[in-house]
């Protein structure tokens, strides 16, 4: 080991103490970005000192497959405020925030993207913000720089949805642009798209929660990693959190609504067969249409509340295993003071 670098192989503890000296860490998940790393990296850079803040970077490799990982690890030799973590493959947004976050060794941490559509230069603000006394500041893309149709209606829609069934409204919790009291994302349990919920995560251990317009930019180089696909991820995990909170507290809300509602439809159904024998005297034995009605409520019904006992149970597996959702390969960066 070099004078004052750190390597660290692959499942070393990269927890250090804290730093109190560090005004910011600042975490940037990085999946093919190559293109954008070397503006950003001089964005912040100059942002930051601009403002007189002590600062870290902390890159994030998602498993990069265009050489992302290969620039981000010689410039951690070459520079004192970057350190880069190389994941061993790609494991997604919310695991190369989550490992950013045990890296992160400021007080104060904030996420950004690593493709210039968020603007560095909204950082002092976020922090000030959080000086002010919140434990989540979140940024708001007032002018947001993305397809409408594909990306903005879903997201709006999300956002209502969102807010609803966590109790904190935002314009746009998927906004990546946030800074947190460090303790706020410490040890938060993420997998799946959890990063997005962050701020209702932290709200339900009682985090006091703003939100501030932000600039956004268009993608410059590269493109985007995300489709549709990803709303439909979204979704679940929010069906799954909603489930968990009243799963957790009253697990007869959850399977009784479904079973009072199935037992009520299929009581309609006899009464309405009944009448139909007894009160006009048809015969109800040839029925396939109806038949085949019940019988596809009913596995319906069974298929939700298993698929709501899976999930339930893979959640339980990722707390109660403390199986890591991502593993290092290799963390690089001098000794940042
Ligand atoms: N990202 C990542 N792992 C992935 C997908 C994306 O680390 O599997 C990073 C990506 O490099 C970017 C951020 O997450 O820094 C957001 O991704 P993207 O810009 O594609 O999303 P969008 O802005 O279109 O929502
Ligand atoms: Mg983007």
């Amino acid at each position: 080991m070099k004078d004052g670098l750190v390597v660290a192989g692959v499942g070393e503890n990269g927890r250090d103490a804290r730093d109190e000296g560090l005004a910011v860490s600042v975490v940037v998940p990085v999946y093919n970005e190559v293109e954008s790393l070397p503006h950003l990296l001089a964005a912040i850079s100059s942002s930051l000192a601009d403002a007189g803040l002590s600062y870290e970077i902390i890159c994030v490799d998602d498993g990069s497959k265009d050489g992302s990982d290969r620039w981000l690890k010689a410039e951690a030799l070459r520079r004192n405020d970057l350190r880069s973590v190389l994941l061993r493959r790609n494991y997604g947004q919310t695991a190369a925030m989550a490992a950013g976050f045990y890296y992160a060794r400021s007080h104060s941490v904030v996420t950004l993207d690593g493709d210039l559509q968020n603007d560095p230069a909204d950082i002092p603000m976020l922090l000030a913000k959080l000086d002010e006394g919140y434990d989540l500041v979140s940024g708001w893309r007032k002018h947001r720089q993305d397809a409408a149709l594909t990306r903005l209606l879903p997201s709006k829609l999300a956002n209502l949805l969102i807010g609803r069934v966590t109790g904190v409204q935002l314009h746009d919790y998927g906004c990546s642009l946030k800074a947190y009291r460090a303790e706020v994302v410490a040890d938060m349990n993420l997998y799946g798209e959890l990063h997005r919920f962050l701020p209702a995560l932290a709200y339900i251990e009682g985090a006091k929660i703003t939100e501030v317009p932000v600039r956004h930019h268009a993608r410059r180089f590269g493109q985007s990693k995300y489709g549709l696909g990803r709303t439909f991820r979204v979704v679940m995990d929010l069906l799954t959190i909603y489930f968990m909170k009243t799963f957790l507290t009253r697990p007869m809300h959850v399977f009784g609504l479904f079973g009072l509602l199935s037992t009520a439809l299929g009581t309609i159904i006899g009464l309405y067969l009944t009448f139909l024998k007894l009160g006009l005297g048809q015969s109800i034995g040839n029925r396939p249409l109806l038949i085949l009605a019940v019988l596809l409520v009913v596995a319906g019904v069974q298929l939700f509340c298993f698929g709501l006992l899976a999930e339930l149970l893979m959640r339980t597996y990722h707390e109660s295993q403390g199986r890591p959702i991502y593993r290092v390969r290799e963390v690089i960066g001098k000794n940042i003071k």
